[in-house]
C-alpha cells in the first residue's frame, strides 16, 4: 500500500485561496497561512493548481518556465517554506503538470517559430496549409480551428488543441517525454509528491491528414482523433518509468476528463505505468434538460439517485481489483456543486448527505476548496461581466436564436466555471478575508464563511471535519464496496474488511424512510440528524443520513 491509496485531497485554486500581499490575487504564503486549517479539517493532500511562470491565458495551463514560480504567486524561498511546512504537519503537495501543451511564450515554441533549423521545431506539431486553408477541419476545445499560422511563416501551421497561445508538444519526439520527465524531476528534488498530469489523455493525436465528418460545426470537436487514443499509453510508459525510478511514491494523479470507467482501469493497470489514478469530470449522477438550442456543458441538470448509483457501482466494480476511483462533486472547470445540480431542496442537510453518500465509497476523496464550508459560486450581475471564451460563445450563440440576457446570465452563473474560481470565504468582511483588495475575480457570493462555521457545531464544515475522521476508519479506507438492495430512495452501500464493516444509508427523499439492517452491532458515527434504530431497523427523517460500524 502507498501512502497514497490513503490520500483525502484538497484542491486549492492559488489565484484564490489567501492573498497576503494585497495585490486582488492569492499567493503561496496564503496557502501557507491556511496549513494548519487544512490540516484541522482531516486533509491529508494539497493539489494546487498550476503554479509556473505563465502569461495566464488560461491562468497557469500554458506554461512558458517550468522552472520557476510566476511571480504572482511567489518564488522559490516561499515555494520551499510552503513544502517544509507542508511535509511537518504530515500533509503531502502535489502540483498540477499540464504537459500537453506549453504557452506559446515558452522558449522552445519562441525559438521554433523563429528559426527553421531550431532543435525545438520538433517539439511541437506543424502541417502545411492545404489549398490555402487549415490541413484539417478538427475543433479545438476552446472554439475554432485546432491550427493557427505560424506567425513567421504563412504557409504552415501549428497545432493547439487549447487556446492557440498554447500549441501542443509534439510526444512523438522522445526529446519531447525526456524534457517533460526533466521538469517532473526537478519538483520531485524540491520535495513535491506527485502531479496532477493535466490532459494526459489527449498527447497523442491520429493521421493528422483526416477530416473529422462531424458537421455540428465548422470545426468539431471530435476526440476520435485526439483523446485517449492508444500511443497515449506509449509515450506516457517512458516517462512515467523515469519519474517512478527516481522517486517510486511519486503519486500520479492523471486527468481524463471524458474517461468512463473502462478507460481509467486501462490507464491505472498496476505495473503499466501510466497513472496511479485518474479523475474525470462527469462521474456526477446528473441528467441533463434536453433542450437542444443550449450547449451541453450549460444545460440544466439536477441529480438523480439511479443515475449516481449506477455510475457509481460501475466505477466501483471495473476497478475493484485494479486501482481507487476518486470521487469528487467538482473541480475548477465546472461551477460548484451547489450551484450546478438543481437539488430538490437545498439546506445544510443536503449538502452533508452529499458529502457523506460520495466520500465514504472506496476511492479517494478529492475535494475542491470552499465546498467543506457549503460555500456557492459567484453570482455575477450582467453578461457582460463574463469574459471566458467559452461564455463568449455561448452568447453568441443564445443571442442568435433570440434567447433573453436573462436567461443567458441565470445559464451562465449557474454552470460557468469561472463562477467557482471565485476566493475563499475565510470572513464576513468586504472581500470575504481573501484580500483587503478588490479580487481578480469577484462577483456576489453568499454569507458562508469558516470564521462563522468553526464556532458552530452544527456548521457543513464541522461535518465535514468528522466525516474525514471517519473516512480514516480501516472499513471507509480499504474496506471492499457492495451496494445494497433498497428502497430506490436510499443509497445504501456496505464497506467491509476482515475485522470490521461500515455501512452508510442515504436517505435522498422528503419522506422518512426505514431500512432493514444487515446482521452486525451497529453502532452510529456521523449523521446529519439525530436517527433512531434498534438492532434490526434503522429510520431516516427526511434527507437524513448515517455511517455507522460493527465488527465483522
Ligand atoms: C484543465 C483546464 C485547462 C485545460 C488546458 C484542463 O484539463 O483542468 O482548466 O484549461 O486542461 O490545460
Amino acid at each position: 500500500m502507498s501512502w497514497y491509496d490513503k490520500a483525502i485531497i484538497y484542491q486549492i485554486y492559488p489565484k484564490s485561496f489567501q492573498d497576503t500581499n494585497n495585490d486582488g490575487i492569492g499567493d503561496l504564503q496564503g496557502i501557507i497561512k491556511h496549513l494548519d486549517y487544512i490540516k484541522d479539517m482531516g486533509f491529508n493532500t494539497i493539489w494546487l493548481n498550476p503554479i509556473f511562470v505563465s502569461p495566464q491565458v488560461d491562468n497557469g495551463y500554458d506554461v512558458s518556465n517550468y522552472f520557476a514560480i510566476d511571480p504572482i504567486l511567489g518564488d522559490t524561498n516561499d515555494f520551499s517554506e510552503m513544502i517544509e511546512k507542508a511535509h511537518r504537519l504530515g500533509l503531502h503537495i502535489i502540483l498540477d503538470l499540464p504537459i500537453n501543451h506549453t504557452s506559446d511564450q515558452h522558449p522552445w515554441f519562441r525559438d521554433a517559430i523563429s528559426n527553421s533549423n531550431s532543435i525545438f521545431k520538433d517539439y511541437y506539431i506543424w502541417h502545411d496549409q492545404v489549398d490555402g486553408h487549415e490541413p484539417n477541419n478538427w475543433g479545438s476545445f476552446f472554439g475554432g480551428s485546432v491550427w493557427e499560422k505560424n506567425p513567421n511563416d504563412s504557409k504552415e501551421y501549428y497545432f493547439h488543441l487549447f487556446d492557440k497561445r498554447m500549441p501542443d508538444l509534439n510526444w512523438k519526439n522522445p526529446e519531447v517525454q525526456k524534457s517533460v520527465a526533466d521538469i517532473a524531476k526537478f519538483w520531485l528534488e524540491k520535495g513535491v509528491d506527485g502531479f496532477r498530469l493535466d490532459a494526459f489523455i489527449h498527447i497523442a493525436k491520429a493521421n493528422l491528414e483526416q477530416n473529422s465528418l462531424l458537421t455540428d460545426q465548422k470545426f468539431p470537436i471530435d476526440d476520435t482523433f485526439y483523446a485517449k487514443l492508444p500511443a497515449v499509453k506509449d509515450y506516457m510508459s517512458g516517462f512515467v518509468k523515469e519519474i517512478k525510478a527516481f522517486k517510486p511514491d511519486a503519486f500520479l494523479f492523471g486527468e481524463a476528463a471524458s474517461a468512463k470507467a473502462r478507460d481509467a482501469a486501462e490507464y491505472t493497470r498496476p505495473n503499466e505505468n501510466v497513472c496511479d489514478v485518474v479523475v474525470n469530470s462527469d462521474n456526477f449522477g446528473e441528467e441533463y434538460e434536453t433542450d437542444p438550442d443550449i450547449p451541453k456543458f450549460f444545460q440544466s441538470r439536477k441529480l438523480s439517485l439511479d443515475t449516481l448509483k449506477q455510475t457509481y457501482v460501475t466505477w466501483e466494480s471495473v476497478l475493484e481489483k485494479v486501482s481507487l476511483p476518486t470521487l469528487t462533486w467538482g473541480n475548477h472547470d465546472i461551477s460548484r456543486v451547489l450551484d450546478r445540480l438543481n437539488l430538490p431542496v437545498e439546506n445544510d442537510k443536503v449538502t452533508e448527505l452529499l458529502a457523506m453518500m460520495l466520500f465514504l465509497q472506496r476511492g479517494i476523496p478529492v475535494i475542491y476548496y470552499g465546498e467543506e464550508i457549503g460555500m456557492h459560486g459567484l453570482k455575477y450581475k450582467n453578461i457582460s461581466d463574463f469574459d471566458d471564451q467559452r461564455a463568449l460563445d455561448l452568447i453568441n450563440n443564445l443571442r442568435s436564436k433570440s434567447f433573453d440576457d436573462q436567461k443567458i446570465l441565470q445559464l451562465l452563473n449557474n454552470q460557468d466555471e469561472m463562477t467557482a474560481r471565485g476566493p475563499m470565504q475565510w470572513d464576513t468582511s468586504q472581500y470575504r478575508g481573501f484580500s483587503k483588495k478588490r479580487p481578480w475575480n469577484w462577483a456576489q457570493t453568499d454569507t458562508t464563511s469558516v470564521n462563522q462555521e468553526i464556532k458552530d457545531p452544527n456548521s457543513v464544515m464541522m461535518f465535514y471535519r468528522e466525516l474525514l475522521r471517519v473516512k480514516k476508519h480501516e472499513c471507509f479506507t480499504s474496506g471492499t464496496y457492495r451496494l445494497l438492495i433498497t428502497d430506490p430512495k436510499i443509497y445504501a452501500y456496505l464497506r467491509r474488511t476482515d475485522h470490521n464493516q461500515g455501512l452508510v444509508v442515504i436517505n435522498f427523499s422528503d419522506q422518512s424512510k426505514t431500512f432493514e439492517l444487515p446482521k452486525g452491532d451497529w453502532s452510529d458515527n456521523l449523521s446529519n440528524e439525530k436517527i433512531q434504530m434498534n438492532d434490526k431497523i434503522l429510520k431516516l427523517g427526511p434527507w437524513g443520513c448515517c455511517a455507522l460500524e460493527s465488527k465483522s
